[in-house]
């Protein structure tokens, strides 16, 4: 066992997306048996491909809106499609997700004792008047539009699990995560860096929504996954919510010209118009994440974005 710890049973809802891999592929190697619960909805086998031979990893379909009696000390809640493009397909399914999910997932975590982490979101703070954005921050959230969904699903999601905390004495641990990046998003996933690296490596026009000046801070995705593992094994009165993410903002168009810069590609840039409620800036404050857990981010902008490109390149649709 990595760190001399004891082996757990570690379930992770969403374990076949993008950041729900990577966690699985970390818990494995700290030893732990890892449940991977998903509906393959966002998330795909080939994420869990290299993961299938290890007898300590199980693959299990599942909605997590439907209830899961399954015997567990650990878990991570991440089953949720993250990007607008998905979670704008199917509105009501996307509030069943995040608020039957939370449902479930606490009262599974309720009658096995289990530790439960909910992967929260900047979104709770919309469209946000506070800059950068501190834990306190009640938020500026359009109730009723097309991000709403999302943002109340998860906002609601939110007030279980400190219900849950309060009433039931739940071990509850809420992360709110910022823009996360890296190998395994998808494709087609229709966020910003994942699109912008496709369209640079396909030669195709880089499509900025709105002129470019809203900001993103970006974060790499192994840094996050830290700070996932340090927030679950902190003591058990640090519930968050906590901001993780890398607090280096840029401008949309900043990070246009740094993919046309590393890919070399001879994409032009092209301007298209700005989705309804697109937040313009975005910015975390990680004060109590850096003070509580030790935790900052490590990979700067150009490292990541150049390990992403990476990954893309291997596609052989390139
Ligand atoms: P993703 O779309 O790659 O992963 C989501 C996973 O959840 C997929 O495997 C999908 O199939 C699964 N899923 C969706 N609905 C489900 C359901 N009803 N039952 C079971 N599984 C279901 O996205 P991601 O970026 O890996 O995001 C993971 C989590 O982190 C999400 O909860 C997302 O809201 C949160 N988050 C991510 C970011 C980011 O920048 N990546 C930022 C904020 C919050
Ligand atoms: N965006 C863009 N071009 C794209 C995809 C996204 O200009 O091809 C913009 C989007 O309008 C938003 C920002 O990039 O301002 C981040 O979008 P993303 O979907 O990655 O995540 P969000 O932070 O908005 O949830």
């Amino acid at each position: 066992m990595r760190g001399g710890g004891i082996r757990k049973r570690v379930m992770v809802t969403g374990g076949a997306g993008f950041l729900g891999s990577h966690l699985c592929e970390r818990l494995l190697a700290d030893g732990h048996e890892v449940l991977c619960v998903d509906n393959f909805f966002t998330g795909t086998k080939d994420n869990i491909a290299h993961l299938l031979d290890n007898r300590h990893f199980e693959a299990m379909r599942h909605d997590v809106s439907f209830p899961l009696y399954v015997e567990i000390d650990e878990i991570y809640n991440l089953a949720c499609p993250a990007s607008p493009v998905h979670y704008q397909f199917d509105p009501v399914q996307t509030t069943k997700t995040s608020v039957l999910g939370a449902i479930n997932v606490l009262g599974l975590a309720k009658r096995t004792k289990a530790k439960v982490f909910q992967a929260s979101t900047s979104e709770v703070y919309g469209d946000p008047l506070v800059h950068p954005q501190t834990e306190d921050y009640w938020g500026h959230v359009n109730p009723i539009g097309i991000r709403s969904c999302y943002d109340e699903g998860k906002r609601c999601a939110e007030t279980l699990f400190f219900d849950y905390h309060r009433q039931h004495k739940l071990r509850i641990k809420v992360a709110r995560i910022f823009n996360t990046y890296g190998p395994r998003m998808h494709p087609n996933d229709g966020r910003v860096v994942s699109n912008f690296i496709v369209q640079a490596l396909r030669g195709e026009p880089i499509t900025i929504y709105g002129d470019g000046s809203q900001t993103r801070s970006f974060c790499y995705v192994d840094d996050l996954i830290e700070g996932f593992v340090r927030l679950m094994d902190s003591p058990d009165e640090v519930t968050g919510p906590m901001n993780l993410g890398n607090p280096a903002e840029f401008t949309i168009l900043e990070l246009a010209r740094k993919v046309i810069e590393l890919t070399g590609s001879a994409s032009k840039v092209e301007f298209r118009a700005l989705p309804q409620d697109d937040p313009k800036q975005r910015q975390p404050d990680i004060t109590t994440a850096t003070t509580t857990l030790g935790w900052k981010p490590e990979t700067s902008l150009e490292a990541g974005v150049t390990q992403t490109i990476s990954y893309f390149s291997k596609f052989s649709e390139f």
